[in-house]
């Protein structure tokens, strides 16, 4: 198995085969994103990703679930992805499950159809990093895609059948968009319904743009406290079908993990509780704290 560079995955990937089958992020773009800075976009060749999957086959046993990386390896064009999807289904014969990140405009990009082939496929899970349902902020942090076309790239994945897991940044609206933020994100989030919700929280990463802003005091972030005040407003107008709802990254200061709409109140109260009584000992320590 050849690797280059940091490998990022999702949480819920830790026992997952990581493929590499693109290399860093073709957007590469978002203000406060290090993670594939130091990495020129490409897309692997057939050849050497059936390679790796042969190598991954003689070395491991039993693999059930495997995840795509990099960044958004669903920018690979789509009769490419699904020769790789079937070397996968037809090399790992326990293999349940196959995952991979995309950013909006990759869904955008591919038709109800090619989704639709994906999924049948096997494609399983797509996770997609939404930030923000705020109009400015998106533009501010140069996601690429607009709130309506964040909502359409979400709807069409579910339309298609795929898992949808999407990720929002407390924090990104910093002290003074931080209500907009939050309520903005909500209805985007209510008019996709996902099936998995997981809240990270802002870091600020040297060398960002994000962080020149910081120093300049053009951004004041936000403290644990706020945070939280912060996850409340966008928890409380939630209104998701089914959905298992994240809040436990390492990013994160106060761990939480529910399904959604069943634990509503009970969030909102550990929520509040906490916040109310200032208590920073049952808050993750800034030192702790990771991406
Ligand atoms: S799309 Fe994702 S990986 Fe790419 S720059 Fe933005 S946050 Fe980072």
């Amino acid at each position: 198995m050849r690797y280059e560079g940091a490998i990022y995955r999702p949480p819920s990937e830790a026992n997952s085969l990581i493929l590499q089958i693109t290399i860093g992020c073709s957007h590469n773009r978002c203000t406060f994103c290090v993670s594939f800075l130091e990495k020129k976009f490409r897309e692997r060749e057939l050849a050497e990703i059936e390679e790796d999957i042969e190598e991954a086959a003689r070395l491991l046993w039993g693999v059930d679930r495997v995840f795509l990386a990099d960044g958004n390896a669903m920018v690979m064009h789509t009769e490419k992805l699904l020769s790789v999807l079937q070397k996968l289904y037809s090399t790992f014969p326990a293999l349940e499950r196959v995952g991979i990140y995309a950013t909006p405009q990759d869904l955008l990009n591919k038709s109800g159809e090619e989704l639709s082939a994906l999924k049948k496929a096997g494609l399983g899970i797509v996770y997609l990093g939404v930030e923000t349902g705020n109009e400015e902020l998106l533009a501010w942090v140069r996601k690429g895609a607009t709130r309506d076309e964040i909502i359409t790239a979400g709807r069409r994945a579910r339309a298609a059948g795929l898992v949808l897991s999407i990720t929002v940044i407390n924090g990104l609206g910093g002290m003074e968009k931080m209500s907009a933020h939050a309520l903005d994100t909500a209805t985007l989030l209510n008019r996709i319904d996902p099936e998995y919700l997981g809240l990270l929280t802002l870091m600020v990463c040297p060398g960002t743009p994000l962080a020149r802003k910081v120093a300049k005091g053009e951004f004041a972030v936000p403290g644990p406290l706020e945070i939280l005040a912060e996850i409340e407003m966008m928890l409380r107008p939630l209104e998701m079908s089914n959905c298992v709802f994240r809040c436990n990254h390492a990013s994160n200061y106060l761990p939480l993990k529910g399904t959604l709409p069943r634990d509503k109140e009970k969030l909102l109260k550990i929520l509040e509780s906490v916040r109310l009584s200032g208590d920073m000992r049952q808050l993750r320590p800034e030192f702790l704290r990771a991406l």
